[in-house]
């Protein structure tokens, strides 16, 4: 299937199954895939490091003078690094994802990610996941896909990914961060979670890979008359 160089924007709840989704279908359509959170996640990582959060949430103010030096990109397997430094087994702990949502919540670090989604974002052809894609970083983006799963499959889902990365989180942890991340994530001030009046929704509860490849190709059949 032939299709345009268009920005694919997909956004949801935690653990929607999102980035599986958005490889998937950067790998099918020779897309660019960026993962937002992981952005977000880095921030959150450096913060812990620098003792510039506290285990109750309290965010030092001079992080955001330390921003300015902090690197943060993607490599060429579009893992997150920090200098040479790969971070994607840090970034996915549980302790990182237990304070990421506050930080993500601070508007001069949603400054700083948007700046370098956008910068990202000029090379087109790219499919993005995150919570606010569709509604602020790209309004524009042509194609915009809201996800939704059961709660009790999202819990399932990140439990097993946990496990296989060698964390013992219990099941109750899992449900308790991804209750207190979508709580946070729709209620902040700055650029909350919600639906974008033009996405398309798809609650994947019940479905697989192929039926997910299935469904946005036929949509992309539909919206942009590809045969
Ligand atoms: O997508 P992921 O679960 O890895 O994102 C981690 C966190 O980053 C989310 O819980 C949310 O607080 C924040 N985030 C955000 N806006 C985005 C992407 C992620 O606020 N576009």
């Amino acid at each position: 299937m032939n299709v345009p160089d268009i920005i694919i924007a997909i956004d949801g709840y935690s653990s929607t199954g999102k980035s599986s989704f958005a490889k998937l279908v950067a790998k099918k359509f020779d897309f660019l895939y960026l993962d937002s959170g992981a952005l977000y996640r880095g921030v959150t990582l450096f913060a812990r490091e620098e003792g510039l959060i506290s285990e109750g949430n309290v965010i030092d103010p001079l992080l955001e003078e330390r921003l300015a030096g902090l690197d943060l990109h993607f490599n060429a397997e579009g893992k997150l690094c920090t200098g040479e430094r790969c971070i994607e087994k840090e970034i996915r702990s549980m302790e990182v994802s237990s304070q990421v949502s506050p930080i993500a919540a601070v508007p001069y670090v949603r400054a700083f990610v948007d700046e370098k989604l956008r910068e990202y974002g000029r090379k087109g052809r790219i499919v993005m996941d995150g919570r606010d894609i569709g509604t602020a970083v790209f309004p524009n983006a042509e194609l915009k896909i809201f996800m939704t799963a059961s709660e009790e499959v999202r819990a399932q889902r990140r439990f097993d990914e946990l496990v296989s990365k060698g964390e013992n989180p219990t099941l109750e942890d899992v449900v308790k961060n991804l209750r207190d991340r979508d709580y946070i994530d729709s209620h902040r001030e700055t650029n909350p979670l919600r639906r974008a009046d033009d996405a398309y929704g798809l609650d994947n509860t019940e479905m697989g890979f192929t039926e997910e490849l299935a469904w946005i190709q036929g949509l992309i059949q539909g919206k942009f008359g590809i045969l």
